[in-house]
């Protein structure tokens, strides 16, 4: 079964706006996937509906063969998500917020510090764990997000725009630890990106989204070598 199977997935806003017009997209599961497309394309429409903010008009999510729509707290589960803006209790300390993060999905406080632990380490946040959120700078903000979406090891992780704004040193240590997320926890990985260089020092399979269609969906050796 594949991590991630969307069929035939449209989204038409109450305006009348066609967002997703009949999206088709398989990710292999240990798969790391890049969701690329211009402004407006439907990457954070289609985010936005494998991450139950709202609902397709018409079409299917399955999250490790399990149906989004008809079991959703199951689904959930398996996924991870890093949304763009931050959405977290600005005065919750650090470390606090990975432990009710575990809390949440039914993770004992006791199993969730050395979790919340190596992933702190991991993305140079150890030092501030004891932080009020709102004192981090933007770069950390987005680090935290990162560890409270991997504090119950989901079997997909999806990633809006991750290193948006962030300056090309960060970025770099932040790949690695997405491979390595990818490689030694064996966690599938989608991104929507800006940066075709991130997805093509990343990723094994792209898509190419425009206008709300799936223009071109391949694997990165071959576009690489049609350009
Ligand atoms: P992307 O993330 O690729 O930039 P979005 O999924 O945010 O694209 O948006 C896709 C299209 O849907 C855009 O034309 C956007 O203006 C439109 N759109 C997004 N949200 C709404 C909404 N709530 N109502 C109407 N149109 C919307
Ligand atoms: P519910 O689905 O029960 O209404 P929420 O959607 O309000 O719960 O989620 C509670 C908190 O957990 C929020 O901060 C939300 O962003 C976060 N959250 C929920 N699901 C995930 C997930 N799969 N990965 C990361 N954070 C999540």
């Amino acid at each position: 079964i594949p991590a991630l199977k969307i069929t035939q997935l449209t989204k038409t806003y109450p305006n009348g706006f066609a967002a997703l017009k009949g999206i088709d997209l398989t990710v292999p599961q240990g798969g790391f996937f890049a969701l690329l497309g211009p402004n407006g394309a439907g990457k954070s429409t289609t985010i936005g509906i494998i991450s139950s903010l709202f609902k397709p008009t018409s079409g299917s999510v399955e999250i490790f063969g399990v149906d989004l729509l008809k079991q959703p707290a199951k689904a959930k589960q398996f996924l991870g998500v890093v949304p763009q803006e931050f959405n977290f209790m600005q005065f919750e300390k650090v470390e606090d917020i990975l432990i009710a993060q575990a809390g949440y999905f039914g993770i004992p406080t006791k199993e969730a510090r050395p979790r919340a632990e190596k992933l702190l380490k991991a993305l140079g946040l150890w030092e501030k764990r004891d932080d009020k959120a709102r004192m981090l700078s933007g770069g950390m903000k987005r680090r935290l997000m990162i560890a409270r979406a991997l504090m119950h090891r989901p079997k997909l992780l999806i990633l809006d725009e991750p290193t948006a704004g962030v300056d090309i040193e960060l970025r770099r240590s932040m790949w690695d630890f997405m491979q390595q997320i990818n490689t030694e926890e064996g966690t599938t990985i989608i991104l929507t990106t800006h940066y075709l260089e991130e997805a093509e020092q990343l990723c094994k399979n792209i898509a190419i989204l425009d206008q709300g269609e799936i223009r071109i969906n391949t694997d990165m050796k071959s576009l690489l070598t049609s350009l």
